[in-house]
Protein backbone atom coordinates (compact mmCIF):
# COMPACT_ATOMS: atom_id res chain seq x y z
CA UNK A 1 0.00 0.00 0.00
CA UNK A 2 1.20 3.75 -0.74
CA UNK A 3 1.80 5.79 1.78
CA UNK A 4 -0.10 8.95 0.80
CA UNK A 5 -3.56 9.81 1.26
CA UNK A 6 -6.03 9.61 -1.61
CA UNK A 7 -8.50 12.71 -0.88
CA UNK A 8 -12.30 12.18 -1.63
CA UNK A 9 -13.72 15.34 -2.08
CA UNK A 10 -12.81 17.56 -4.86
CA UNK A 11 -13.22 17.38 -8.28
CA UNK A 12 -11.19 14.50 -10.23
CA UNK A 13 -8.27 15.60 -11.49
CA UNK A 14 -9.16 13.38 -14.64
CA UNK A 15 -12.85 12.30 -15.25
CA UNK A 16 -13.80 10.46 -17.88
CA UNK A 17 -17.47 9.55 -19.39
CA UNK A 18 -18.41 7.32 -21.91
CA UNK A 19 -15.36 7.07 -23.83
CA UNK A 20 -15.90 5.15 -27.24
CA UNK A 21 -12.69 4.95 -29.30
CA UNK A 22 -12.69 3.28 -32.81
CA UNK A 23 -10.56 2.88 -34.96
CA UNK A 24 -12.25 2.08 -38.62
CA UNK A 25 -14.79 -0.43 -37.55
CA UNK A 26 -13.16 -1.82 -34.68
CA UNK A 27 -14.16 -0.55 -31.27
CA UNK A 28 -11.48 -0.31 -29.43
CA UNK A 29 -12.96 1.53 -26.49
CA UNK A 30 -16.39 0.79 -25.75
CA UNK A 31 -17.55 3.34 -22.83
CA UNK A 32 -15.43 3.67 -20.42
CA UNK A 33 -15.94 5.92 -17.11
CA UNK A 34 -13.03 6.68 -14.98
CA UNK A 35 -12.13 9.17 -12.68
CA UNK A 36 -9.23 9.40 -11.60
CA UNK A 37 -8.89 11.77 -8.25
CA UNK A 38 -5.88 14.41 -6.79
CA UNK A 39 -3.06 12.26 -6.05
CA UNK A 40 -4.31 8.80 -6.68
CA UNK A 41 -2.43 6.56 -8.44
CA UNK A 42 -4.37 3.97 -10.83
CA UNK A 43 -2.57 0.97 -12.51
CA UNK A 44 -3.98 -0.13 -15.57
CA UNK A 45 -3.09 -3.86 -16.26
CA UNK A 46 -4.62 -5.89 -19.07
CA UNK A 47 -4.20 -8.04 -21.98
CA UNK A 48 -2.14 -6.59 -25.13
CA UNK A 49 -4.85 -5.10 -26.97
CA UNK A 50 -6.85 -4.01 -24.19
CA UNK A 51 -7.08 -0.90 -25.15
CA UNK A 52 -4.71 0.34 -22.14
CA UNK A 53 -2.05 2.44 -24.69
CA UNK A 54 -5.19 3.80 -26.54
CA UNK A 55 -6.89 4.75 -23.37
CA UNK A 56 -3.71 7.21 -22.15
CA UNK A 57 -3.53 8.87 -25.64
CA UNK A 58 -7.06 9.34 -25.73
CA UNK A 59 -6.46 11.75 -22.26
CA UNK A 60 -3.94 13.58 -24.11
CA UNK A 61 -5.50 14.52 -27.17
CA UNK A 62 -2.77 12.14 -29.02
CA UNK A 63 -5.58 9.94 -29.88
CA UNK A 64 -9.23 11.79 -30.50
CA UNK A 65 -12.25 9.55 -28.97
CA UNK A 66 -15.47 8.77 -30.48
CA UNK A 67 -17.59 9.15 -28.42
CA UNK A 68 -17.68 10.48 -24.74
CA UNK A 69 -16.36 13.11 -22.87
CA UNK A 70 -12.98 13.95 -21.44
CA UNK A 71 -11.89 16.19 -18.44
CA UNK A 72 -8.45 16.79 -17.38
CA UNK A 73 -8.27 19.55 -14.46
CA UNK A 74 -11.30 20.91 -14.63
CA UNK A 75 -11.15 21.51 -18.65
CA UNK A 76 -13.22 19.87 -21.16
CA UNK A 77 -10.97 18.36 -23.80
CA UNK A 78 -11.97 19.34 -27.30
CA UNK A 79 -9.13 19.18 -30.37
CA UNK A 80 -8.34 23.29 -30.96
CA UNK A 81 -4.73 23.53 -31.43
CA UNK A 82 -5.40 25.92 -27.87
CA UNK A 83 -6.93 23.56 -26.20
CA UNK A 84 -4.52 20.75 -27.10
CA UNK A 85 -1.42 22.85 -26.66
CA UNK A 86 -2.81 23.86 -23.24
CA UNK A 87 -4.25 20.25 -22.19
CA UNK A 88 -0.59 18.66 -23.07
CA UNK A 89 1.37 21.48 -21.05
CA UNK A 90 -0.67 20.41 -17.86
CA UNK A 91 0.13 16.58 -18.75
CA UNK A 92 3.72 14.03 -18.32
CA UNK A 93 3.80 11.29 -20.16
CA UNK A 94 6.59 8.88 -20.56
CA UNK A 95 6.52 6.02 -23.35
CA UNK A 96 7.98 2.56 -22.96
CA UNK A 97 10.80 4.35 -25.53
CA UNK A 98 12.68 7.45 -23.69
CA UNK A 99 12.46 9.45 -26.67
CA UNK A 100 15.59 12.17 -25.70
CA UNK A 101 16.55 14.61 -27.80
CA UNK A 102 19.73 13.18 -28.53
CA UNK A 103 21.44 16.21 -29.72
CA UNK A 104 20.79 17.96 -26.11
CA UNK A 105 22.33 17.09 -22.89
CA UNK A 106 20.56 15.79 -19.96
CA UNK A 107 19.80 19.70 -18.72
CA UNK A 108 18.91 20.49 -21.89
CA UNK A 109 16.11 17.91 -22.50
CA UNK A 110 14.83 18.77 -19.19
CA UNK A 111 14.73 22.45 -19.92
CA UNK A 112 13.94 22.99 -23.04
CA UNK A 113 9.73 22.56 -22.50
CA UNK A 114 9.94 24.89 -19.61
CA UNK A 115 11.60 27.60 -22.09
CA UNK A 116 9.65 26.88 -24.88
CA UNK A 117 6.55 25.66 -23.30
CA UNK A 118 5.95 27.70 -20.01
CA UNK A 119 8.06 30.56 -21.21
CA UNK A 120 10.81 29.72 -18.17
CA UNK A 121 13.82 32.20 -18.56
CA UNK A 122 17.04 30.14 -18.83
CA UNK A 123 18.07 30.35 -15.37
CA UNK A 124 15.01 29.07 -14.20
CA UNK A 125 14.88 26.44 -16.33
CA UNK A 126 18.13 25.02 -15.38
CA UNK A 127 17.31 25.81 -11.56
CA UNK A 128 13.98 23.50 -11.95
CA UNK A 129 15.63 21.50 -14.44
CA UNK A 130 18.56 20.89 -11.43
CA UNK A 131 16.27 20.40 -8.32
CA UNK A 132 14.35 17.20 -10.82
CA UNK A 133 17.38 15.29 -11.63
CA UNK A 134 18.19 15.57 -8.17
CA UNK A 135 15.05 14.38 -7.60
CA UNK A 136 15.41 10.91 -9.83
CA UNK A 137 19.16 10.58 -8.45
CA UNK A 138 20.47 11.88 -11.54
CA UNK A 139 22.22 15.50 -10.82
CA UNK A 140 25.94 14.12 -11.80
CA UNK A 141 24.65 13.71 -15.33
CA UNK A 142 23.26 17.18 -16.16
CA UNK A 143 26.28 17.74 -18.65
CA UNK A 144 25.89 14.00 -20.13
CA UNK A 145 24.28 13.36 -23.54
CA UNK A 146 21.80 10.75 -23.66
CA UNK A 147 23.61 8.11 -25.68
CA UNK A 148 26.11 8.01 -22.40
CA UNK A 149 23.52 6.89 -19.99
CA UNK A 150 21.70 3.85 -19.14
CA UNK A 151 18.41 2.64 -20.27
CA UNK A 152 16.84 3.17 -16.98
CA UNK A 153 18.84 6.48 -16.31
CA UNK A 154 17.74 7.78 -19.65
CA UNK A 155 13.95 6.91 -18.38
CA UNK A 156 14.48 8.67 -15.54
CA UNK A 157 16.02 11.93 -17.33
CA UNK A 158 11.90 11.54 -19.42
CA UNK A 159 10.71 11.41 -16.41
CA UNK A 160 12.15 14.38 -14.78
CA UNK A 161 11.91 16.37 -18.29
CA UNK A 162 8.15 15.46 -17.56
CA UNK A 163 7.67 16.42 -13.96
CA UNK A 164 9.56 19.76 -15.49
CA UNK A 165 6.52 20.60 -16.69
CA UNK A 166 4.82 20.77 -13.08
CA UNK A 167 1.65 18.46 -14.57
CA UNK A 168 -1.65 18.11 -13.20
CA UNK A 169 -1.25 14.42 -13.92
CA UNK A 170 1.88 11.95 -15.06
CA UNK A 171 0.50 9.35 -17.61
CA UNK A 172 3.26 6.16 -17.61
CA UNK A 173 2.58 3.44 -20.67
CA UNK A 174 4.92 0.50 -19.98
CA UNK A 175 7.86 2.29 -18.85
CA UNK A 176 10.21 0.13 -18.08
CA UNK A 177 9.05 -2.65 -20.73
CA UNK A 178 12.30 -1.42 -22.85
CA UNK A 179 14.27 -2.04 -20.18
CA UNK A 180 16.87 -4.84 -19.38
CA UNK A 181 15.91 -6.44 -16.36
CA UNK A 182 18.43 -4.93 -13.58
CA UNK A 183 17.43 -1.43 -15.26
CA UNK A 184 13.44 -1.70 -14.05
CA UNK A 185 14.21 -1.28 -10.20
CA UNK A 186 15.76 1.88 -9.96
CA UNK A 187 12.58 3.17 -12.51
CA UNK A 188 9.97 2.03 -10.40
CA UNK A 189 11.92 3.65 -7.39
CA UNK A 190 11.74 6.86 -8.88
CA UNK A 191 7.71 6.35 -9.47
CA UNK A 192 7.25 4.74 -6.30
CA UNK A 193 8.57 7.58 -4.76
CA UNK A 194 6.68 10.39 -6.75
CA UNK A 195 3.30 8.72 -5.81
CA UNK A 196 4.35 8.60 -2.47
CA UNK A 197 4.70 12.46 -3.02
CA UNK A 198 1.05 12.74 -4.29
CA UNK A 199 1.51 12.87 -8.00
CA UNK A 200 -1.58 12.14 -9.24
CA UNK A 201 -0.64 8.97 -11.85
CA UNK A 202 -1.67 6.70 -14.42
CA UNK A 203 0.38 3.72 -15.34
CA UNK A 204 -0.18 1.03 -17.57
CA UNK A 205 2.33 -1.33 -16.79
CA UNK A 206 2.99 -5.45 -16.51
CA UNK A 207 4.93 -4.75 -13.14
CA UNK A 208 2.41 -6.08 -10.41
CA UNK A 209 4.83 -5.67 -7.53
CA UNK A 210 4.49 -1.80 -8.34
CA UNK A 211 1.16 -2.18 -8.67
CA UNK A 212 0.45 -3.85 -5.34
CA UNK A 213 2.93 -1.27 -3.54
CA UNK A 214 2.25 2.23 -5.47
CA UNK A 215 -1.59 2.20 -6.58
CA UNK A 216 -4.16 2.79 -4.83
CA UNK A 217 -6.50 1.28 -7.46
CA UNK A 218 -6.32 -1.10 -10.43
CA UNK A 219 -8.01 -1.31 -13.23
CA UNK A 220 -8.55 -4.01 -15.65
CA UNK A 221 -9.24 -3.09 -18.95
CA UNK A 222 -10.43 -5.89 -21.46
CA UNK A 223 -12.98 -6.56 -24.42
CA UNK A 224 -13.07 -2.51 -24.54
CA UNK A 225 -14.35 -2.48 -21.06
CA UNK A 226 -13.22 -1.90 -17.14
CA UNK A 227 -12.93 -6.09 -16.40
CA UNK A 228 -12.42 -5.47 -12.89
CA UNK A 229 -10.96 -2.53 -10.59
CA UNK A 230 -10.37 -1.99 -7.25
CA UNK A 231 -7.79 -1.95 -4.58
CA UNK A 232 -4.77 -4.07 -5.51
CA UNK A 233 -5.17 -6.78 -3.44
CA UNK A 234 -8.47 -7.03 -4.37
CA UNK A 235 -8.14 -7.16 -8.16
CA UNK A 236 -4.78 -8.94 -8.26
CA UNK A 237 -5.88 -11.50 -5.09
CA UNK A 238 -9.49 -12.02 -5.78
CA UNK A 239 -10.26 -11.30 -8.95
CA UNK A 240 -14.55 -11.63 -9.34
CA UNK A 241 -14.73 -11.25 -13.21
CA UNK A 242 -13.78 -14.19 -15.55
CA UNK A 243 -11.32 -11.79 -17.63
CA UNK A 244 -9.99 -10.72 -14.46
CA UNK A 245 -9.01 -14.38 -13.46
CA UNK A 246 -8.19 -15.54 -16.67
CA UNK A 247 -5.49 -12.77 -17.30
CA UNK A 248 -4.18 -12.84 -13.72
CA UNK A 249 -3.89 -16.82 -14.07
CA UNK A 250 -1.88 -16.66 -17.09
CA UNK A 251 0.69 -14.06 -15.27
CA UNK A 252 0.95 -16.46 -12.72
P1 LIG B 1 -2.71 -2.17 -25.35
O1 LIG B 1 -1.91 -0.96 -25.05
O2 LIG B 1 -3.67 -2.54 -24.26
O3 LIG B 1 -1.87 -3.35 -25.73
P2 LIG B 1 -3.58 -0.65 -27.65
O4 LIG B 1 -4.29 0.50 -27.06
O5 LIG B 1 -2.22 -0.42 -28.15
O6 LIG B 1 -3.64 -1.86 -26.61
O7 LIG B 1 -4.43 -1.22 -28.84
C1 LIG B 1 -5.77 -1.60 -28.72
C2 LIG B 1 -6.30 -2.03 -30.08
O8 LIG B 1 -6.39 -0.90 -30.92
C3 LIG B 1 -5.43 -3.04 -30.79
O9 LIG B 1 -6.26 -3.96 -31.42
C4 LIG B 1 -4.68 -2.20 -31.79
O10 LIG B 1 -4.35 -2.96 -32.93
C5 LIG B 1 -5.69 -1.13 -32.12
N1 LIG B 1 -5.05 0.12 -32.53
C6 LIG B 1 -4.27 0.91 -31.74
N2 LIG B 1 -3.87 2.01 -32.39
C7 LIG B 1 -4.41 1.93 -33.64
C8 LIG B 1 -4.37 2.76 -34.80
N3 LIG B 1 -3.70 3.92 -34.80
N4 LIG B 1 -5.05 2.34 -35.89
C9 LIG B 1 -5.73 1.19 -35.89
N5 LIG B 1 -5.82 0.36 -34.82
C10 LIG B 1 -5.17 0.71 -33.71
MG1 LIG C 1 0.12 -0.61 -25.00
Amino acid sequence: MSEHTTPTDGQPIVQMRGIVKRFGTTTVLDGIDLDVAQGEVVTLIGPSGAGKSTLLRCVNGLERITDGTIEVAGERLSYTEKSLNHLRARIGMVFQSFNLFPHMTVMENVAVAQREVLGRGKDQARSRGAELLERVGLGHKADAYPDNLSGGQQQRVAIARALAMDPAVMLFDEPTSALDPELVGEVLDVMRALADDGMTMMVVTHEMRFARRAADRVVLLADGGIAEQGPPEQVLDSPTSERGQAFLQQLA
